[in-house]
């Protein structure tokens, strides 16, 4: 079945400067907890944030959702899609089409919520190089053997997709240096408070300051004095 490249994708950069909302990325080598840490991040913050559901033509697991988890959808499909420039960046992971629909992340944006991308190295470069104001974390696990246990622990992924998984994992995590953060995921907890202070640190930037508190800041620099 042969694969589309990505060179189809239109190369015009989106200004995502102006939404409240900040686009996280975020990727680490299957197993290191970036789910975990997102699903987590979102039960403390139900209404600050979303994770954007990319479209995969992957067959869904146990357990797993249309619309919740991903779309799941054919590979003509998924190739109508791209042809129609429906993706701000979509890759061939794992012998499948994965991708970021535009309209669902711009939306939440402009309503100030946060978008996490649980996106591989090859969509976040895609989105950094459109979208240059997106903030990019990678998740590490804290050793090889670790980064095994838990790929087993999940239970979810029989014992050759496994090993084909820690077979990547060494290509992956020497992407880590084209991310702005890094999170070691050794204590869950101490990651989801590294996490926090990442996220929190972004919506105070200046920008979005401007933005949010523009009648303040007009009101403080007025010239009227009480
Ligand atoms: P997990 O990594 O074991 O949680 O497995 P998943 O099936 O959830 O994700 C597999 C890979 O696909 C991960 O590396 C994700 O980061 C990546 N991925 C998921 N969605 C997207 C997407 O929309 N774009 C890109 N580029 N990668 C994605
Ligand atoms: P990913 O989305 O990166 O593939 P998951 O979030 O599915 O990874 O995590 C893989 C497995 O590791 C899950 O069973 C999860 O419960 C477990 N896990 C995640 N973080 C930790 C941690 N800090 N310590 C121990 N187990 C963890
Ligand atoms: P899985 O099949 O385990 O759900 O996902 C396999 C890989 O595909 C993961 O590394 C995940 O981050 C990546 N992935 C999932 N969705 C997307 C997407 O929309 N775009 C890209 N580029 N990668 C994705």
């Amino acid at each position: 079945m042969a694969i589309k490249t990505n060179n189809s994708i239109a190369t015009n950069v989106a200004n995502i400067s102006m939404y409240t909302g900040t686009l996280f990325i975020i990727s680490a080598p299957s197993g290191a907890g970036k789910s975990s840490l997102i699903r987590a991040y979102l039960n403390q913050q139900p209404h600050q944030a979303k994770v954007s559901i990319s479209h995969t033509t992957r067959e869904p697991r146990p357990g797993e959702t249309h619309g919740e988890h991903y779309y799941f959808v054919d590979h003509k499909h998924f190739e109508s899609l791209i042809d129609k420039n429906a993706f701000v960046e979509y890759a061939n992971v794992f012998d499948h089409y994965y991708g970021t629909s535009k309209a669902e992340i711009e939306q939440s944006l402009s309503q100030g919520i946060n978008v996490f991308l649980d996106i591989d190295w090859q969509g976040a470069r895609q989105v950094r190089k459109k979208m240059p104001q997106a903030k990019s974390i990678f998740i590490l696990p804290p050793s090889l053997k670790e980064l095994e246990n838990r790929l087993i622990k999940r239970g979810q992924d029989n014992s050759a997709v496994i090993a084909k998984r820690m077979q990547k994992a060494q290509a992956e995590i020497s992407h880590y240096n084209e991310y702005d953060y890094i999170i070691i995921n050794d204590d869950f907890d101490a990651s989801l408070n590294a996490l926090n202070a990442i996220i929190t640190a972004a919506s105070l930037e200046q920008q979005k300051q401007a933005i949010i508190n523009k009648q303040l800041l007009a009101d403080l620099l007025s010239t009227q004095s009480n």
